[in-house]
């Protein structure tokens, strides 16, 4: 049940809402009880990912040739969502099936395909993206990782920083220069099966404010040798336009991340405040508690009418960048501000690591950078103007 009073939207049929009952009980189930744990050591468990294959959770949008369920941006949508609604953040599994595996299936070849989708379908492969480096974040174009061609393979030399799921992803797709003089037109993604790679390394799990059950990491590449076959799409320099195109859905997953847990917040909030008694009275009889929840339950209806706008409009395969980014600035601007608001609604208990208020808004705040900053977002929209 969602604390909004709004009707399902178009875009969800009957498929996904079984689907939303399965993801559910999922993380409810088999995540939940285990994520202090997962906090406590900054990784999940690896067999969660071989758990959510068998369950048809991974890889939503791969196709039934190469071991999927063939669905679409929905049926991610609706798994990352319910992850999120029920406090499963830090599990990297939205953006191994709907940032990573859009790559393959959008730029690998037949034979790339085959060897790797099923793969990340059963959660054998873990999928991770490493873009930024220690100089390099929101100017995408100044990365210094290379990449030489070395007869049938590539030499990759270079280092990548915060990369989610970096201790524990076993395929990861890197962005590269393989021609460092020619900007945006030099650059190329490779496909890198790390269990079988030499000049691989993983460096620190980096110790982050939040989303701790996450093994966001340093990578390091030297003289990381891979087949020639491990460029994505039909040569070198198509990469910053494959970057590109997959923006739209990359920054909405973002919305949909905060989203999710803006229910979550609103919802242990209202369980707080009725059960909180104040003065003699419970905390949400108090007028401004009412208030500021009032406020709280506007501007998120307002948020997610937009989001399933913009997931109809993406599914439908005309969603741009500028609205995209909208929503990942504005909704994950308004999840902070909706968190900070609950938080404060709890007292001191807010402060309590053990009241999800209180990891909720740790976990929140890096929305507000990852996936390209808010102000980047600004910077693209104001494009348009
Ligand atoms: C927990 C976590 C997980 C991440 N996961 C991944 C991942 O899986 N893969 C990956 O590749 N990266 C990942 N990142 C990296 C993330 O995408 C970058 O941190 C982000 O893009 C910002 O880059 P930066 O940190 O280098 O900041 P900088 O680019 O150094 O920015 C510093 C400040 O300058 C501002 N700024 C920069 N340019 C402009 C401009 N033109 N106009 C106005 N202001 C500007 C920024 O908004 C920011 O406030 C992750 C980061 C974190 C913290």
């Amino acid at each position: 049940m969602s604390v909004l009073d709004l009707p399902r939207p178009a875009w969800m049929g009957e498929d996904l809402v079984l689907l939303s009952d399965t993801a559910r009980r999922f993380f409810l189930e088999e995540c939940a009880p285990h994520y202090d744990r997962w906090e406590a050591q900054g990784a999940v468990d690896r067999d969660i990912w071989l758990k959510a294959g068998e369950t048809g959770l991974l890889g939503a949008e791969v196709p039934e040739a190469y071991g999927g369920p063939g669905g679409s941006f929905a049926h991610d949508a609706v798994i990352t969502w319910e992850a999120n609604r029920a406090g499963i953040d830090g599990w990297g599994g939205p953006l191994h099936s709907a940032i990573v595996v859009p790559y393959i299936v959008q730029y690998g070849s037949e034979e790339q395909k085959q060897r790797w989708l099923p793969r990340l379908v059963s959660g054998e492969l873990i999928g991770a993206i490493a873009m930024t480096e220690p100089g390099a974040g929101s100017d995408l174009q100044a990365i210094r990782t290379t990449a030489r061609r070395d007869g049938n393979h590539y030499l990759i030399n270079g280092a990548k920083t915060f990369i989610t799921n970096g201790q524990l992803a076993n395929l990861i797709v890197v962005v590269t220069k393989t021609a460092p003089g020619e900007g945006a037109k030099g650059t190329s993604l490779f496909v890198v099966e790390t269990d079988e790679t030499e000049g691989f390394r993983r460096g620190r799990a980096l110790d982050k404010i939040g989303l701790k059950a996450n093994d966001t990491s340093e990578l390091f590449f030297e003289d990381m040798r891979v087949p020639a076959d491990a460029l994505l799409g039909h040569g070198e320099g198509e990469g910053f336009v494959q970057l590109m195109q997959q923006l739209p859905q990359e920054r909405l997953l973002i919305a949909i991340y905060a989203m999710g847990r803006i229910e979550r917040a609103l919802a242990v909030t209202l369980d707080y405040v009725k059960a909180r008694q104040v003065f003699g009275q419970a905390v949400i009889d108090f007028q401004n508690s009412r208030f500021v929840l009032a406020e709280c339950k506007s501007e998120a209806t307002i948020a997610k009418v937009f989001v399933d706008h913009c997931i109809e409009r993406h599914l439908r395969g005309e969603l741009d960048t500028a609205t995209a980014s909208m929503a990942k600035y504005w909704v994950t601007d308004l999840q902070c501000t909706i968190i900070d608001r609950c938080l404060q609604l709890h007292g001191g208990y807010g402060y309590m690591n053990e009241y999800p208020i209180a990891r909720m808004y740790r976990d929140a705040r890096v929305e507000r950078i990852y996936g390209g900053t808010n102000e980047i977002m600004k910077v693209v929209i104001a494009r348009t103007l």
